[in-house]
């Protein structure tokens, strides 16, 4: 006979684990269950092992979704606000960093060590460091084998995360349930992640280790962020966030001199006409950059070019393109964007229209956020929304 619970939970990461506190500290009876030995790991070493636990400025505006409303519902009933208190409460210090973005000032671990508090009070069971055999669905009840055990639960949530990873335990394993339940996937794809750029833009790779503030464009959106060369392309924050709306085979668009008054470069020529292209460049920009730019541009000193040749010159350092052949993947991604499509799921509840008692939460639904906390912030909304709709049963 399978043991019962209420709820059983797959994943025990930031969605699975407030989802647990939750709906066990208004009642239910909670199993959580995770492959890996112990919970939350990639809380763990988030926001470079101090947790950029929630970002001020999380609206639905700052994710990505085949349906942008979808997170509306979910992120106002649990604001960044609400994380904060909580955090607060455990007398867990945390500071701004930069646009909105709250990190510990100590250790990603308190934040863990947080939420294990916090499922203790709602009597959480855990099944931890067994495979997930078998989930199964009759009578009203879901069904789950793990590591030779079995366990009933009249709900069950989906919240093993998305690909992301897998060197630390990431599986599209929420993907193939959703399917077994008749649950859509929008295809998913490495997002907040390194981009990288084909053999003729050698000359850029030989910049490795140089950063830039820029703004960089792509599908629609634009982000004024430091970026990164890499050995192998582009990084630091602007590029990882344009790459979640980035699609192979197009363009990415960099200003290099977002502060430059229009026509500087003409400008430029009339005060120093024996200066070269690099100096002029090189006083807002680390020089290694400036030097490799006015290359690619074929100027020496500004007084050898003609002024349409400067004004074109200028447009293309505010617009310059870069085409990348690919991601470093879901090995380098932070996020996943794509996964279980909204569309079967209630927006206020997280649970499948056509399949009552699932729930699905946190990265393995398709709502992928920026950079800066609010990926976390989606976590705890959506975790929060499933366990009071679990304790409501
Ligand atoms: P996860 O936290 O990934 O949890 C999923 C859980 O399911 C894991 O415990 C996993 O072991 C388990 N699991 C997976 N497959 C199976 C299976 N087959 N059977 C059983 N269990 C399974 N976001 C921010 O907002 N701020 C940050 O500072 C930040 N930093 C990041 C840094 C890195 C390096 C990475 C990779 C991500 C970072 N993110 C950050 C993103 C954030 O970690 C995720 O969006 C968030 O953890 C998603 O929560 P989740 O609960 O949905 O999934």
């Amino acid at each position: 006979q399978p043991q019962t619970y209420d709820a059983i939970i797959l994943g025990g990461g930031a969605a699975g684990l407030m989802c647990a506190a939750v709906a066990g500290q208004r009642g239910a009876r909670v199993l959580l269950v995770d492959h890996a030995p112990e919970v939350g790991r990639k809380i763990l070493i988030s926001g470079g092992g101090r947790c950029n636990f929630t970002n001020v400025g999380a609206a639905a505006e700052r994710y990505l979704s085949a349906n942008p409303h979808f997170a509306k519902s979910a992120l106002g009933r649990y604001r960044p606000a609400d994380f904060i208190e909580l955090v607060d409460r455990y007398g867990i210090g945390w500071h701004e960093k930069t646009l909105g973005q709250l990190f510990c000032d100590g250790s990603a671990r308190q934040i863990v060590a947080m939420l294990l508090e916090e499922c203790a009070a709602g009597g959480v069971s855990y099944a931890l460091g067994q495979a997930v055999e078998a989930v199964a669905h009759a009578d009203g009840r879901f069904r789950v084998d793990v590591g030779g055990r079995a366990f009933a639960a009249p709900a069950l949530v989906l919240a093993t995360g998305g690909p992301s990873i897998p060197k630390l335990g990431a599986t599209d394993f929420a993907y193939g349930v959703a399917r077994q339940f008749g649950l859509k996937i929008v295809q998913p794809r490495p997002a907040l992640v390194p981009l990288t750029l084909p053999g003729e833009e050698a000359l850029f790779r030989e910049l490795s280790g140089v950063a830039a503030d820029v703004v960089a464009r792509a599908g629609g959106a634009a982000f004024r962020e430091a970026a990164l060369f890499t050995h192998r392309g582009l990084s630091g924050p602007a590029i990882l966030q344009i790459s979640s709306y980035w699609q192979p085979g197009e363009a990415i668009a960099v200003d290099f001199l977002p502060d430059a008054a229009p026509g500087w470069l003409l400008a430029a020529k009339r005060e120093r006409p024996r200066a070269a292209l690099r100096s002029a460049l090189a006083e807002m920009l680390p020089q290694r950059l400036a030097d490799v730019l006015a290359e690619r541009l074929g100027i020496g000193e500004l007084h050898g070019a003609k002024d349409a040749a400067l004004q074109a010159a200028e447009r293309r350092l505010g617009d310059w393109a870069f085409r990348p052949n690919g991601t470093e993947g879901f090995a380098k991604a932070e996020v996943t964007v794509g996964g279980i499509a909204t569309d079967g799921l209630s927006q206020r509840t997280m649970e499948a229209k056509r399949v009552p008692g699932l729930y699905c939460i946190g990265e393995a639904v398709d709502v992928t956020g920026w950079l800066g906390g609010y990926n976390f912030q989606w976590a705890w909304a959506s975790g929060f929304a499933a366990g009071e709709a679990i304790a409501e049963r």
